[in-house]
């Protein structure tokens, strides 16, 4: 199986080089490159079917043959073939020895493109395949890359017959037994050498089924292993009272279950791994609030992450209204690496480190750390979801996402973590009203903004893009907010983007959040967590370019107080696609239903970016399509979890394919 594929006929130093390009060096990895999709050429059709030109597979007696010259040399050889339901004409031209294997009289398969024209049937150097040697049946067809053509592959496969009898099952005899699945050798064959469709779909059922099986048991055994870990630092949990009181508004009933969920797992002598799901507005930061209060009355170091700088402040500003000044810091890369706060940390002298990934980067050392909270941590990449990890062992985890995903799909995601969800928005906020603004309207809503503007509220303009781009139309930032300043000429209107320093950003941020500055346009850096109260306008322009997830959490930036928010989107022409997302931003506030209509439109893969959460690709499954198997595979795996069986050797799929 780990032989090289060098040892196949056919294949040479050069293809060899172009076949590992594709991730194929092994025997193994050859055979378990499953084929793209298939060509149905075993359902013959009925001449008298065929209405509109495409590729058929029909069988075939030749009835009529002429041979033709014509100018040029060339030379037509012109059969009439019937099925008993019609006729076609079959011509080849210049193929000098066709008869020796195609004749009067003989009976075929013939595979190809059929046209339907005006005098009838007629096809082009079909393929052919005599009636005794079987018919086409269906066609692997494999993702190629460059250098590698289909019938390579075949060929490579077809010699490796007596690897594919060799392979061994991998499922648990019980979970074969329970779900009728095909044994793994069978299977295999099938799914290279498929003889009828409803087989070839068995096949793959049992490989979606094993993929699936594999995933869902590594996750599981990585979260029991996460339980094991030693625990260093146990959190007192605090009383109900004492938490009630430290918030100046009262906690919704999530905010308050949520908060107990964590306290508890804090208090507990297993490592919390815990995510906390709540849309945007929900109130998330309060949770954290509890736990970091938690670590911190029992004498221990609290780290918070979060993926902007702009962010990293604003919980830092949050926080010093929590915990004594001096011992909450801030550390974001602008941070010396020779500042004295370094030595704080190690020291123990402070509580509470914000920051944004330079926190986890960076040689930073804790006296005691016992909780990790990253914010937003859909925002963060395999690599620094890795580090957090390596920080953590038999730390007290905690990860917020204003993402809400499906149950069933955040198994998948979140496999090794418990998860808590706020579902409840704090009493009195009202929905966000939200309108498609067209063209003719756009100087009646600026008017409209006016008037909030002169009764003290405040209002965001976003943009897509800074630089300006030769290729599409959009309003670069600056321009949007050239006209937008001049239009408020009497508020005070600044830019924010990505390009600006730390410091200007911050700057720009805090007085926007004080009131000093209405009006702030922006580009997509404000996206995520910002929270400012008296803001209650967001002007997206070109909302034809954002997903409908970025949409929803740009709205997320009004609406956060009791003020009435209004959410306007602007366009030019959107599309099919883009049109959705507007109708059904101005349909639902609700984050859920937003998320449920994004897995529709974008499919669950891109939309969770899969790969971003340093899972294996799925080779075979079709997220979208097999969320029922998804959900048969869970609870067969909870089951074996529960029995106490030993594990263990899934967690090697997770070591060679996935980032733990
Ligand atoms: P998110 O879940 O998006 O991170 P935040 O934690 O930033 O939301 O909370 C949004 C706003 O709602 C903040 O201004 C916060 O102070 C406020 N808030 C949170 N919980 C409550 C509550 N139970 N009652 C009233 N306001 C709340
Ligand atoms: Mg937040």
């Amino acid at each position: 199986m780990s032989q090289s594929i060098l040892a196949l006929k056919g294949i040479g130093k050069k293809k060899y080089i172009a076949f590992q390009k594709m991730g194929l060096s092994t025997i193994e990895q050859l055979l378990f490159y499953y084929p793209r999709e298939y060509e149905d050429r075993a359902h013959i059709s009925a001449l008298s079917s065929i209405v509109e030109s495409a590729k058929y597979a029909i069988s075939v007696t030749v009835v009529d043959y002429q041979k033709f010259r014509r100018s040029g040399g060339k030379t037509m050889h012109k059969f009439i073939v019937s099925d008993d339901s019609a006729t076609a004409q079959v011509i080849f031209i210049n193929t000098p020895f066709i008869t020796n294997y195609f004749h009067l009289d003989g009976q075929y398969y013939l595979y190809g493109q059929i046209n339907r024209q005006a005098d009838g049937l007629v096809m082009f150097h079909p393929e052919i395949r005599p009636h005794a040697d079987g018919g086409f049946g269906i066609v692997p067809k494999y993702a190629l890359s460059e250098g590698i053509t289909n019938k390579e592959i075949r060929k490579a496969l077809l010699q490796c017959t007596d690897n594919i009898a060799a392979v061994k099952e991998l499922l648990p005899q019980q979970i074969v037994l329970k779900n009728n699945l095909i044994d793994r050798a069978t299977a295999l064959d099938i799914i290279h050498f498929p003889k009828d469709l409803s087989q070839l779909q068995q096949a793959r059922y049992r490989f979606k089924y094993e993929e699936l099986f594999n995933l869902q048991m590594a996750m599981l055994y990585k979260r029991s292993r996460i339980k094991q870990a030693i625990k260093q630092s146990v959190s007192r949990k605090p009383s109900k009272t004492e938490i009630k009181t430290l918030f100046k508004f009262k906690l919704t009933n999530d905010q308050k279950r949520a908060i107990d969920e964590v306290l508890t797992d804090m208090a507990s002598d297993t490592p919390m791994n815990r995510l906390l799901q709540g849309d945007v507005g929900s109130g998330k930061t309060a949770v954290a609030i509890a736990a970091a209060y938690a670590a911190v009355n029992s004498g221990f170091q609290v780290a918070l992450m979060a993926p902007t700088e702009i962010l990293a402040r604003q919980h830092y500003e949050t926080f010093i209204n929590f915990f004594a000044e001096e011992k909450v810091a801030l550390l974001t890369s602008s941070v010396s690496r020779k500042d004295k706060l370094y030595s704080s940390i190690e020291a123990g002298a402070v509580s509470v480190v914000i920051g944004t990934h330079a926190l986890i980067q960076t040689a930073v050392t804790f006296k005691q750390l016992a909780l990790v909270i990253t914010d937003e941590q859909h925002r963060f990449g395999v690599k620094q979801r890795k580090s957090l990890s390596d920080k953590s062992e038999g730390v007290d985890v905690l990860v917020m996402s204003a993402t809400p995903i499906p149950r069933t799909l955040s198994l998948i995601i979140y496999g090794d973590m418990d998860i808590s969800t706020i579902n409840e928005m704090p009493i009195g906020r009202l929905p966000v009203k939200t309108h498609y603004v067209k063209q003719p309207k756009y100087q009646a809503m600026l008017d409209y903004i006016e008037a909030h503007l002169a009764a003290g509220e405040q209002a965001y303009f976003v943009a897509p893009l800074i630089e300006e781009s030769d290729k599409i139309d959009l309003i670069p930032a600056e321009k949007l907010y050239q006209s937008v300043a001049n239009r408020f000429s009497d508020y005070q209107v600044a830019l924010v983007h990505g390009k600006m320093s730390a410091e200007q950003k911050n700057k720009t941020m805090l007085a926007f959040k004080n009131g000093q500055i209405q009006v702030l346009v922006s580009t997509t850096v404000i996206e995520v967590g910002v929270d400012v109260a008296k803001a209650t306008i967001i002007v997206i322009t070109h909302s034809e370019r954002f997903g409908l997830a970025q949409l929803h959490q740009l709205r997320g930036r009004v609406g956060r107080g009791n003020l009435q928010s209004y959410c306007f989107l602007l366009a030019k022409q959107p599309g099919k696609i883009a049109g959705q997302r507007i109708s059904m931003m101005t349909k639902t506030n609700d984050g859920f239903v937003i998320a449920n209509k994004d897995l529709e439109i974008r499919g669950p893969g891109e939309m969770l970016g899969i790969r971003q959460h340093g899972l294996p690709e799925l080779k075979i499954v079709n997220l979208k399509e097999d969320i029922d198997l998804l959900k048969t595979v869970q609870a067969d795996c909870k089951q074996i979890f529960d029995s106490g069986e030993d594990i263990s050797h899934y967690l090697t799929l997770l070591e060679k394919q996935m980032i733990l």
